[in-house]
């Protein structure tokens, strides 16, 4: 179920989109953490600072902003994680733009990763407070058109060639928080670290007590789903080049 293709001479290489410090310790950290046991490369890049996420006055953004980034990267050292990148955009205020995209193909082409873990693009149910912040929806849909087809095109940020980056072919796409998953992956053995991970981001938790259990109980129900004490679920896409490997896609998807 999960991909495991990964080896110390030639590792799985990861990259995390996310619009937030923390999306990705609630989105896809179990995961993460039981790659990086295989061998598994990660970075992540995070397109905010979060400095909007306080409803303290006396707090400013430039000082919030500096505690969350540093809040992510303890995390990310939890998990294993190489490195954290932030893009440093508005929080809060993230619009689609070409420019906006050419940065994150920027990113792509530079760490080249195999596989790209965002936000789910298709989620639209508005049903959960969190999963439908408007910047979530903006980094998902610019996180998929940046893979595909612009990082693996030439003729998409041309410019980029004349700073050494070449066209780089995502093979998967992850989607955390999917309204329709279709992968999940056990994370029984990295629950503690996900939760620990979690437990980092100290300026957005009041009561660490009730974000473990909290996290239980989420991820315990996304197990259930599979038989499994917890799970994290995702929507899984592979990104063809091949036509021939597409066209087994295709018969296989038809039965
Ligand atoms: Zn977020």
């Amino acid at each position: 179920m999960t991909r495991q293709k990964t080896n110390r001479k030639n590792p799985l290489r990861v990259l995390v989109i996310s619009a937030h410090p923390d999306d990705v310790d609630f989105g896809c950290a179990g995961t993460l953490a039981r790659w990086v046991k295989e061998g598994a490369e990660i970075v992540y890049a995070i397109c905010t600072s979060g400095e909007k996420g306080t409803d303290d006055p006396s707090m400013t953004n430039e000082k919030l902003a500096r505690t969350r980034e540093k809040e992510q990267r303890a995390a990310a050292k939890v998990i294993g994680s190489r490195e954290v990148i932030f893009l440093r955009k508005t929080d809060g205020e993230l619009q689609y733009s070409l420019e906006f995209r050419g940065e994150l193909v920027r990113v792509i082409r530079k760490f080249r990763p195999d596989i790209l873990f965002t936000h789910d693009p298709a989620n639209r149910a508005f049903d959960n407070q969190y999963l439908f912040h408007a910047d979530h929806r903006v980094v998902g849909e610019l996180a998929f058109d940046a893979a595909y087809p612009a990082a693996l095109n030439h003729n998409f940020f041309p410019g980029h060639l004349a700073e050494g980056l070449t066209p780089h072919a995502v093979s998967e796409m992850y989607f955390f928080a999917a309204a329709q998953p279709n992968t999940w992956v056990d994370i029984e053995s990295t629950l503690n670290q996900k939760i620990k991970a979690l437990s980092c981001h100290t300026s957005q938790i009041k009561d660490p007590k009730l974000m473990g259990e909290f996290v239980r109980t989420w991820f315990g129900a996304w197990g259930k789903e599979k038989g499994l004490a917890y799970a994290e679920r995702f929507r899984r896409l592979q990104i063809f080049r091949d036509p021939a490997q597409r066209l087994r896609q295709l018969k296989k998807s038809l039965g």
